[in-house]
């Protein structure tokens, strides 16, 4: 499933941004990987004695339709390396060239959007998000041909592993059972090793891929973060969000906002990412039948009942996250905070309220003063009612502001610096960067 192969050279790197604290987690030196060794491990180019930078094969749907051929067409894995707490982690390239699976493309990448995964998953892992880690932008000196002509860069990232849904749908695809079996051993005990000890193992990974998947998609929903691409070859079998393309972090609270400009019916729209996971998870369920039962039909219901999990899990997650978001403790009853939920998410819509500024300017209402969040509202009957109810339940504001985020990668601001930064203007990147990661 990989194929060993090497990153293109590069005419005139330059080190465009370094995540030091990341880097000192993974045990490698700051000062080094500014070097010209440094910056050549960072590009694939200087590749440290032993390892062998691989292409990795996988499978996906893609907007629904199935490619059973997709892999790292413009990505490496340069290996695995053990962390300074003990961690496996993938150290991976993406934009280092063309491999073997790059199809028609050119298996480059621009700065603009290897800069948006930097600084997108530098706010989601800074809000508490399970997500690969950025270590580093690199310039390439090369130009890219997009619409426009584009500086090229290469991302260095981090990852529990670059286990993927489509891996497994890639391991089924080829027919061979043992390969299958051999790839969930793998994903068993690299991330969900309690499966191991469990009746059926692979039943045991799939329901841990379920709830990991939940959890996961509720911190998005709750943090208000749009993926954008959420294919089946996007998905990890870790738990951890990966490829940062066509995202953002949603304004006005709206479950029909997309940000991918081709994603014309909507599918993976804010509202819709509960949905599309527990379909991708069903995929994976298909690829590893063989491995749940020898008997087709018993092997669908244990699936089947398994993926009804995901539900439970995903409703769980995300009212204890909302409940949180609103200050309420746990004696406050369910009965009553849902209710108030729904409502809240009635008026939010209703009248295009900021989703971050709401919770923050709501704890503001909790310390006694109505007016900040009043001033997002068009309707304020109705939101006087909703806050006097809501108030009366002794909401804690102080708890709130520390799960409320105040700064998130805004979509304007993100595309700005992202623009200035393709024209060498560093700076506003650097200052949304420093307010994102911490948040
Ligand atoms: P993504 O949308 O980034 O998740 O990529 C989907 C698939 O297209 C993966 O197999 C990528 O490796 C491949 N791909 C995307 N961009 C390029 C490119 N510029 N050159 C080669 N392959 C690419
Ligand atoms: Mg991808």
């Amino acid at each position: 499933m990989a194929t060993a192969w090497q990153a293109e050279p590069v005419p005139d790197a330059r080190l465009l941004v370094l995540d030091e604290a990341l880097a000192a987690e993974l045990g490698l030196d700051a000062a080094w990987l500014r070097s010209p060794d440094g910056v050549g491990l960072l590009v694939g180019t200087t590749v440290p004695a032993g390892a062998v930078p691989v292409a990795q094969a996988y499978s996906g749907h893609q907007f629904g339709g199935f490619s059973p051929q997709l892999g790292d067409g413009r990505a490496l894995l340069l290996g695995e390396l053990i962390d300074a707490g003990g961690r496996l982690r993938d150290l991976h390239l993406k934009g280092s060239g063309r491999t073997p699976f790059a199809r028609g493309g050119d298996g480059l990448a621009a700065v603009g959007p290897m800069l948006r995964e930097y600084v997108v998953s530098n706010a989601m892992h800074a809000l508490g998000v399970p997500t690969t880690r950025s270590l580093a932008v690199v310039a390439t000196g090369r130009t890219v041909s997009r619409e426009t002509p584009l500086p090229g860069a290469v991302l260095a990232r981090v990852a529990e592993s670059h286990l993927r849904v489509g891996s497994f749908q890639y391991a089924r695809a080829t027919g061979d059972v043992d390969l299958l079996r051999r790839l969930a051993d793998h994903a068993i005990s690299r991330h969900h090793p309690g499966a191991a000890e469990a009746e059926q193992p692979y039943l045991a990974l799939f329901e841990a891929v379920v709830g990991a998947q939940a959890s996961l998609i509720a911190r998005w929903m709750l943090v208000g973060f749009v993926h954008g691409v959420m294919n089946t070859d996007n998905m990890t079998i870790s738990g951890e969000t990966i490829d940062y393309g066509p995202c953002a972090f949603m304004d006005a609270f709206d479950p029909a906002t997309v940000y991918s400009s081709i994603d014309h019916g909507g599918r993976y729209a804010y509202g819709n990412q509960p949905v599309v996971a527990e379909w991708n998870l069903a995929r994976l369920a298909e690829a590893i039948l063989p491995l749940l039962h020898n008997d087709d039909e018993q092997a669908v219901a244990l699936a089947v009942e398994a993926l009804g999990g995901f539900r439970r899990q995903y409703d769980a997650a995300w009212s204890a996250g909302m409940r949180a978001k609103l200050g309420l403790s746990s004696g406050v009853d369910q009965a009553v905070v849902s209710p108030l939920v729904d409502e809240m998410l009635v008026l939010l819509q209703a009248d295009h309220v900021d989703h971050t500024s709401f919770f923050r300017t709501l704890a503001v209402a909790g310390r006694g003063d109505a007016e900040p969040v009043r001033r997002l509202f068009a309707d304020l009957a109705t939101i006087d009612d909703w806050v006097t109810r809501w108030r009366a339940l002794g909401p804690d504001a102080d708890a709130m502001d520390q799960v409320n985020p105040l700064y998130i990668p805004r979509n304007h601001l993100v595309e700005e610096a992202l623009s200035a930064a393709t024209d060498g203007d560093l700076g506003p990147f650097e200052r949304l960067l420093e307010a994102v990661a911490a948040p």
